[in-house]
C-alpha cells in the first residue's frame, strides 16, 4: 500500500501514519523527522535547513525530493510507505509523480485529515509539552502561525491536486485517535 497523508501542522498525520505503519507492515516516511535527523546530526543538509525550520518556512523542493527518492529505493519501503508531511508543494507533488512513474508504481489513497484551525494551537503546545528531550524549535505559536500560512498557500492545493486524480479521501481529523483510525480504514477500506 502506497499513501500519503495530508494535513495542517498538529492535524495528527504522523500519530496516523504510525498506527497505519503497525497495521499494514509499511514503513512511515516523514520528511519533517527525516530532516530533524539531518539537523541532529549535523549534515550538510541538516545545517541548510536548520533555520527555515525553526521559521517555519519549507525546505527547497530539491532537498527534500532527493530525501524521498533515496528513501523510497531502500528495500524496507518495497512492500509500501505512507509519505507524512510530503509532498508540501505542487512541484514536489510532481516530482513525486514522475518518481513513481520511473519506477512503475502507483498510489493506492491521498487521505487529507481535515480539522478546525483554532484548534491547531493547543494541539501544538500539548506536543510542546510532552516531547522528550524538549520541545520542537518550531512548536511555539509565532512559528505555527507561519507554518499554517504556508500550509495554506502552499500545500492546500494538492487537495484538489489529488481529488483531480480520485485518489482523495477526506477524513474528520477532529475526533478522537481511535475514532480517526477508524475512520481512515474505512476511507480505505481495509
Ligand atoms: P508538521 O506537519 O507538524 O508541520 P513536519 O515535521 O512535517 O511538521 O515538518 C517540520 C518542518 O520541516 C516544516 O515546517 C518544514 O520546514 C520542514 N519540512 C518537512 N517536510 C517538508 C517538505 N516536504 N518540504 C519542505 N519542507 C519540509
Amino acid at each position: 500500500m502506497r499513501l500519503i497523508l495530508l494535513g495542517p501542522p498538529g492535524a495528527g498525520k504522523g500519530t496516523q501514519a504510525q498506527r497505519l505503519v503497525e497495521r499494514h507492515e509499511i514503513v512511515q516516511l516523514s520528511t519533517g523527522d527525516m530532516l530533524r535527523a539531518a539537523v541532529a546530526a549535523g549534515t550538510e543538509v541538516g545545517l541548510k535547513a536548520k533555520a527555515i525550520m525553526d521559521a517555519g518556512g519549507l525546505v527547497p523542493d530539491d532537498v527534500v525530493v532527493g530525501i524521498i527518492k533515496d528513501r523510497i529505493e531502500k528495500a524496507d519501503a518495497q512492500n509500501g510507505f505512507i509519505l507524512d508531511g510530503f509532498p508540501r508543494t505542487v512541484g514536489q507533488a510532481e516530482a513525486l509523480d514522475k518518481m513513481l512513474k520511473e519506477k512503475g508504481l502507483q498510489l493506492d489513497a491521498v487521505v487529507e485529515l481535515k480539522v478546525d484551525e483554532g484548534i491547531l494551537l493547543s494541539r501544538i503546545e500539548k506536543r510542546a509539552g510532552e516531547t522528550p528531550g524538549g520541545p520542537r524549535a518550531d512548536d511555539n505559536a509565532e512559528a505555527l502561525k507561519k507554518r499554517l500560512a504556508v500550509y495554506k498557500e502552499q500545500t492546500a492545493p494538492l487537495v484538489d491536486h489529488f481529488r483531480s486524480k480520485g485518489l482523495l479521501k477526506t477524513v474528520d481529523g477532529m475526533k478522537g485517535i481511535d475514532e480517526v483510525s477508524k475512520a481512515i480504514d474505512a476511507a480505505l477500506g481495509v
